[in-house]
């Protein structure tokens, strides 16, 4: 229990930081307008099933999912703790749609929202996936190009409004109402599923 405790302590103001996000995005995805209560109803569920973006093998720890407080309230979005540099994967096939990778410097001002670098890729359904602050210069690819999933797009970073090195992650879909977001499960080491902030999920490869 001591040993516990004084680990705790040491811990850096980072994993501090991070600490409190998974803490408030557990208590705040409680009861929201998308919640995971109902397991059962995911029995019947045919939607596509993502890859994770990042190597096979590899685990990432998920920090904000949907909703969470921090600054995904009311988006149905995923950030991904992630050193910069690290190879960002297609987590869906597709056509490269946007790129900005001209975007040095990120935190947690004001002065850095809307400033993050990042991949947007259209989908066969026209759904698109954003992959947000990625590093400097960090894109593999261009507007225009066709991207397999499983693909390297590029590598992250902690460009925009970020308070540390990570991915973000969302998928909508353009209609006549306006953007509607998707929420998207993945294959994982545990399986299918739709992820939940505080674990870390493992990149396997469709068999
Ligand atoms: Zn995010």
């Amino acid at each position: 229990m001591k040993a516990a405790s004084g680990r705790f302590l040491f811990l850096y103001p980072m994993k501090l930081l991070i600490l409190w996000l998974v803490l408030a995005s557990l208590l705040s995805s409680c009861g929201k307008q998308f919640h995971f209560a109902s397991i059962e109803s995911y029995a019947n569920d045919s939607s596509f099933v993502y890859r994770l973006p990042y190597e096979k093998g590899k685990s990432h720890f998920l920090v904000q999912g949907y909703n969470s407080i921090f600054s995904h309230r009311g988006r149905l979005a995923l950030d991904f703790k992630m050193n910069r540099g690290t190879p960002v994967l297609a987590a869906r096939e597709g056509i490269v749609t946007r790129v900005v990778q001209d975007y040095e410097k990120g935190g947690i001002g004001k002065r850095y929202a809307g400033k993050a670098n990042l991949i947007v890729i259209r989908h066969i359904d026209s759904s698109q996936a954003y992959y947000g602050h990625i590093s400097f210069h960090g894109s593999l690819v261009k507007v225009g190009d066709s991207i397999a999933q499983g693909q390297v797009i590029g590598y992250s970073g902690s460009t925009g409004f970020s308070a540390f090195p990570h991915l973000h992650f969302s998928v909508w879909q353009t209609t006549s109402m306006g953007r509607k977001q998707l929420p998207t499960r993945f294959l994982t080491g545990k399986g299918i599923l739709y992820l939940k902030p505080g674990n870390w999920y493992k990149a396997v490869d469709f068999k």
